[in-house]
């Protein structure tokens, strides 16, 4: 089914960044021991991430599953332990706030999850559902006041007033996207990290609820981190691009240099991957076949990790781990030594 039509794409944002992420790495310890529990191993789901995110922008994370993406975007909302790593939001870190820094973070850092039927309690009102950050936060306000703001972020999320007192099993999927959105914004955030938000969809819901996104970011100044493996949708929605494999970020760059020229082997896979709409360009394109399975996060390849699949594989690959990098005269970053060598052409 053709995509309906998508507002227009943003503008990217300057300024200082609202989100910085420095060397992020988040291991899930392996034990062993009946009586005395010790670690044996660890899975490294996310081994050494660093980005930032402006305020008012949309990053994109993709990546096949399993690269860790969504733990990475549970780990900035602390929600996720960290293993190694530095997150600072609007400056602070995450890990020198006291209680009641955090309680400020959890009122201004909001994430909106994959499912719109396994994250809504069926048992309860919708309006309960989208009031309960404010109960949480104490912000309800008196009775009126509760009732009409959750009147008021109903509308927002294009839902109407009066479906208040339904359960969420009388909406569609995209409606009951609306009402987790709706939850999500409900105490005025300024980051969302949105968590394979629209992948559950119809491809025609997805869109409206893209646009949804957009809309909302355009009115109450929102900053998104917009996870998803689907890199068509991520292309409309975000200013930037980050591409994670195997627990690393490999290559970062502002959305259209990103589509027009990716650079790492694995983006253009993952780009040859999405279908054109037009046959004609379709039967004439070039398509990067990815053989193998994504390696373990328990035992990630040496060098670049990537090496074992790519189509472009020296030696070096299997030895040295390609750090990312500027890629001279661009604002891109790549982690590939075919960018970084000196005697290396492009793929
Ligand atoms: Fe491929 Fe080597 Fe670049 Fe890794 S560093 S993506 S194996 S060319």
């Amino acid at each position: 089914m053709p995509m309906p039509e998508l507002a227009p794409a943003p503008q990217a944002p300057h300024g200082a960044p609202l989100l910085q992420v420095d060397d992020l790495a988040v291991h899930f310890p392996i034990t062993r021991g009946v009586f005395v529990q010790r670690q044996v191993a660890a899975i490294k789901a996310v081994d050494g991430v660093s980005f930032h995110v402006r305020r008012g922008e949309t990053l994109g994370l993709v990546g096949e599953s399993g690269c860790g993406k969504s733990t990475t975007g549970l780990a900035v909302l602390g929600l996720s332990p960290v293993t190694r790593g530095r997150i600072a939001f609007d400056g602070q870190p995450l890990a020198d706030m006291d209680k009641a820094d955090v309680h400020r973070f959890r009122r201004r850092a909001q994430m909106v999850y994959q499912d719109p039927y396994g994250s809504l309690n069926p048992r309860m009102r919708v309006a309960d559902i989208v009031g309960e950050p404010l109960r949480i936060h104490g912000c309800t306000g008196g009775r009126d006041a509760y009732r009409k703001r959750v009147a008021e972020l109903l509308e927002l999320v294009g839902l109407l007033p009066q479906m208040a007192e339904r359960y969420p099993h009388e909406f569609s999927g995209g409606q009951r996207q609306r009402i987790g959105i709706a939850r999500a914004i409900a105490l005025n955030p300024d980051l969302i990290v949105c968590d394979e938000s629209v992948s559950a969809l119809d491809v025609s819901i997805q869109a409206q609820v893209v646009n949804l996104f957009m809309d909302l970011q355009r009115e109450l100044g929102l900053t998104y981190i917009f996870i998803a493996h689907d890199l068509a949708v991520v292309r409309h929605i975000s200013n930037r691009i980050a591409v994670m494999y195997l627990g690393r970020i490999v290559e970062v760059a502002d959305r259209d240099a990103l589509y027009d020229d990716p650079q790492h082997p694995y983006t253009v896979a993952l780009l040859s991957a999405i279908p054109v709409a037009d046959p004609a360009v379709e039967a004439t394109r070039a398509r990067v076949k990815l053989t193998g399975e994504v390696p373990s996060a328990l035992r990630p390849p040496s060098g670049c990790r990537f090496h074992p699949r790519c189509p472009h594989a020296m030696p070096v690959c299997q030895q040295e781990d390609p750090p990312l990098q500027p890629v001279a005269g661009s604002d891109r970053l790549v982690a590939c030594h075919l960018r970084h060598l000196p005697t290396a052409g492009h793929a």
